[in-house]
């Protein structure tokens, strides 16, 4: 996953410059864990971390 950032804002994990979900361009290579949700409205976690979409997300973001 060395390409991969995530989103400061969302978690959100991608490999483009941008975020898909929340558009936002703050993105870090210093995360750990990832986190796959596949249905958020059943995941206890996803309703935590404000997670509305499926996707790939990082548990942990370093800064
Ligand atoms: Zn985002």
């Amino acid at each position: 996953m060395a390409d991969y950032k995530a989103c400061k804002s969302c978690r959100y994990i991608t490999d483009k410059s941008e975020c898909p979900v929340c558009g936002s361009k703050d993105l870090t290579a210093k995360w750990n864990r990832l986190l796959i949700v596949i249905d958020p409205e059943r995941s206890e976690i996803a309703k935590k971390l404000n997670i509305a979409l499926k996707g790939e997300y990082a548990l942990e973001i370093q800064e």
